[in-house]
């Protein structure tokens, strides 16, 4: 079993001291055995754009970051997850070079999706486009072929320039499969344990559709990858922002997912001062799950909580984390928007700061998510309490820069020695030893301004009390040793 029931740290490769092997030496230093259940780490290949989300292959190491021999250093200790870009590949790499070159003669032209594989006509008329789940104005890139002066126009969903520098695979090709057999036998001989597979939502297009999560040719796709992954002793989590039903039938055929509610849930319930809908949505969701408060993306909103809100009560959320400094990413196509035009797809911030900096919300709602079935990730910035980095979104105009800080080494150091962090280090080796969380879970009956959570396994329990009104929290146990009720106060 690859998956731990642990607490997992995300973080770039370089996000803590400045590359893998300075991030080895903070793990050892600062946060020994702390992360049993492995770490994260954000895309360290060579790539040209989105923070690693554009890679040019998978072979290889970003020589700024380190080597695979890095990677495994920190692999003996902490089983390692990656990214798999399954979606695209950049537009600087070598096969989408070598078709910019030699277009339709390219080895590797039926790697890429040129528009007429999917409209033969030509280009796809405006009501077949309204369809698509779009994150960018159009999901297509114009490039001229070097040899022949060409025009070539191929499927790009994501991307901030024209043209896009992540070119979408055509996934329907064995050669695009055969590249992918190669990334994950790479990943299998270098020790990665469990690979995220990046956008996998969007692998499928085919005309009519919206062009996300598109069945049953998605499920093909999935029972493919992970058979592959399976035969390499990897496992795998598809990262989905679908909403709530789509995320139900994957849990339910056995696949990891993410949830991604239960970031927006838990700050509804410290913000607005009430557990109802964090409760309705306890009861309701599936345990197989990676949770999180926050990721190097934001706070997810539309689509992940179509049909559990009301467009007012997201508003109103959205309207305090403005206030509190956050920025939005929004929906492009009109379709999936709400029919009153509330279109926010990811509320970007450091959750830290949507909490106005304090310390009992904060360490109450990671206490929450904890407490939460399911395998609780915590991101580097969130695990040292950060702010919102105004400084960075100013110098690279990239919102999501709010809550990616590089930490130095001396930073690292200082920020450490916080209350808040100390606690939250403890709140971390709290979840990962008790035996109660491998146990039951139970969400008790309480008011609507409180919420009491509690594992039991075999008489040792562990429970959780928040309240909202008075942002207060509190953990009670019974302790294996000593066999004495205990408390942990945050
Ligand atoms: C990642 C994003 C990235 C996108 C394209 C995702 O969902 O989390 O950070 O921009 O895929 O790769």
């Amino acid at each position: 079993m690859k998956v731990k029931n642990q607490v997992q740290l995300i973080t770039y490769p370089d996000s803590m001291g400045g590359d893998l092997q300075k991030l080895n030496h903070v793990l050892d230093k600062y946060f020994p055995g702390l992360f049993q259940g492995g770490i994260h780490i954000l895309p360290p290949f060579p790539s040209s754009g989105d923070r690693g989300f554009a890679p040019l292959t998978y072979l290889e190491i970003e020589p700024k970051f380190g080597s695979w021999e890095d990677l495994k250093r920190i692999g003996d200790k902490h089983a390692i997850l990656l990214d798999l870009m399954v979606n695209h590949i950049s537009a600087k790499s070598y096969y989408f070079q070598d078709f910019l070159k030699k277009g339709r003669k390219s080895d590797y032209s039926d790697l890429f999706i040129t528009m007429d594989k999917i409209w033969p006509e030509g280009n796809p008329p405006r009501e077949e486009m309204d369809k698509v789940f779009l994150r960018r104005t159009d999901p297509f890139s114009d490039f001229t072929i070097e040899k022949t002066g060409k025009v070539e126009r191929v499927w790009t969903t994501f991307g901030k320039t024209t043209p896009s520098e992540q070119i979408d695979f055509d996934m329907t090709s064995p050669i695009a499969r055969q590249l992918l057999s190669e990334f994950m036998t790479n990943f299998s001989n270098n020790h990665v344990k469990i690979v995220r597979l990046d956008a996998v939502g969007y692998v499928i297009k085919k005309i009519g559709t919206t062009c996300f999560f598109v069945e049953p040719d998605i499920y093909r796709f999935l029972e493919w990858i992970s058979e592959l992954a399976h035969s390499l002793d990897i496992e795998i989590l598809p990262e989905i922002h679908a909403d709530y039903t789509t995320q139900i039938k994957l849990a339910e055929k056995g696949y990891w997912i993410y949830d991604f509610i239960l970031p927006f849930t838990v700050l509804d319930a410290l913000l607005n001062k009430t557990s109802k809908r964090l409760k309705h949505y306890l009861e309701v969701r599936p345990h197989n799950q990676f949770t999180t408060l926050d990721c190097h993306d934001g706070i997810p909103i539309k689509p992940d909580l179509n049909g559990f809100y009301q467009s007012e009560d997201a508003r109103k959320v959205v309207d305090i984390c403005l206030k509190r400094g956050a920025n939005l990413s929004l929906i492009f196509s009109p379709k999936h928007k709400d029919p009153d035009g509330f279109d926010v797809h990811q509320i970007r911030c450091a959750y830290y700061s949507m909490l106005d900096c304090n310390d009992s919300a904060y360490l109450a709602a990671r206490a929450i998510q904890f407490f939460t079935p399911g395998i609780p990730q915590i991101y580097y910035v969130g695990l040292l309490a950060g702010k919102n980095d105004l400084d960075a979104v100013a110098r690279t105009g990239e919102g999501r820069e709010i809550n990616r800080h590089n930490y130095s080494v001396d930073e690292i150091d200082w920020e450490v020695q916080r209350p808040v962090v100390k606690k939250l280090i403890e709140l971390i080796e709290f979840r990962n030893t008790h035996p109660a969380f491998n146990g039951n879970f139970e969400l008790v009956e309480s008011t609507d301004h409180e919420i009491t959570l509690t594992w039991n396994n075999q008489g040792l329990f562990a429970k959780l009390y928040v309240d909202f009104l008075n942002i207060s929290a509190g953990i009670s146990y019974l302790d294996p040793n000593s066999k004495k009720i205990q408390m942990l106060d945050l």
